[in-house]
């Protein structure tokens, strides 16, 4: 009797304590699939993350539903890709807490000390189409700008949990050891073909292309968000003729037809490329990612080279 008294109290302190290790799991909404790979890689189990915008969409394009506010409500950080990329974020933070915001001790724009590419004059574009006005921002796809991106990560949550400081610059200095030898072993890879020449549907591709040295030369898009005219297209036949264009890359929700036609006339092929985690069955995190691409590419181009349809 005695001793099922003295154990009841502890039972219900262990009960207390694991159910509020669970709950105090830091709730952290990312815009991206990608930056919710690497806010996991970083927080590990402290944090519970989930993304808004589906990867199996075009992002740049996304409408955000009522139930994307309601998933801010508990969070404690929110993480963007920035620039242009996903302004519809700024229609669900105007009615978020003020930490969450622009200046919060809880918002993270991950774009903040990544070295960005096509930086314009002009930020803004009154045309049609969605804009790349403020540099390009699919830089994620450079391997290497993930070691500025979960830096800018680390510190959110530092800021958020500033007790566990050294669990989250750990885990990512582990991350870190993991990513740099890949990138390595990804450059050579693919150097057997750098210089060569590549079109692109959406103007998606420039940081990957430029870490792995392809030459994008011009997109099917004639503008971002934009679908090209015939005379677009004659062009693009005639350039990848003359500059004997191998690959075409496209992401999974481009159009079919059109880079179909384009490979069948200019002789080149179209690569299927995953712009961000979980955008094909399989890819589960960051470093999957770009393996996938690297892969792929590397197959597409040795093809080519040997004359395979
Ligand atoms: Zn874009």
């Amino acid at each position: 009797m005695t001793s099922i008294r003295l154990l009841l109290p502890l039972l219900g302190l262990a009960l207390c304590c694991s159910a509020a290790a669970a709950g105090d799991r830091i709730k952290v909404v990312t815009t991206t699939s990608d930056l919710r790979s690497l806010v996991q890689e970083v927080g590990k189990e402290r944090v519970e993350a989930i993304n808004l915008a589906p990867p199996t969409q075009d992002v740049e394009a996304y409408e955000p539903r009522p139930q994307d506010a309601q998933k801010l409500r508990d969070a404690k950080l929110v993480v963007r890709i920035g620039l242009d990329y996903d302004l519809w974020f700024n229609r669900l933070l105007v009615d978020a807490s003020p930490d969450l915001r622009r200046g919060g001790k809880g918002y993270v724009d991950a774009s903040i000390g990544v070295p960005l590419l096509e930086i314009r004059a002009v930020s803004f574009d009154a045309t049609p189409g969605h804009s790349h006005g403020a540099g390009n921002p699919h830089y994620w796809l450079d391997p290497a700008n993930a070691e500025v991106i979960t830096g800018g990560i680390m510190e959110g949550l530092i800021r958020i949990d500033p007790d566990r400081a050294q669990t989250y610059a750990s885990n990512r200095n582990a991350f870190l050891a993991r990513l740099k030898p890949k990138i390595e072993e990804w450059r050579r890879k693919l150097e057997r073909f750098a210089g060569a020449p590549v079109i692109a549907y959406h103007n998606s591709w420039p940081y990957l292309a430029r870490r792995f040295r392809l030459n994008i030369i011009d997109s099917i898009e004639p503008k971002p968000g934009i679908a090209p005219s015939p005379s677009h297209l004659a062009g693009l036949i005639k350039k990848m003729q003359e500059r004997r264009v191998a690959i075409i890359i496209k992401q999974p929700f481009e159009p079919e037809q059109t880079p179909k036609m384009l490979a069948e006339r200019a002789g080149a092929l179209v690569v299927p490329l995953a712009p961000s985690v979980g955008s094909v069955p399989g890819i589960d995190d960051y470093l999957a990612l770009i393996e996938y691409d690297v892969t792929l590419l590397a197959i597409a181009f040795e093809d080519r080279r040997r004359g395979k349809p």
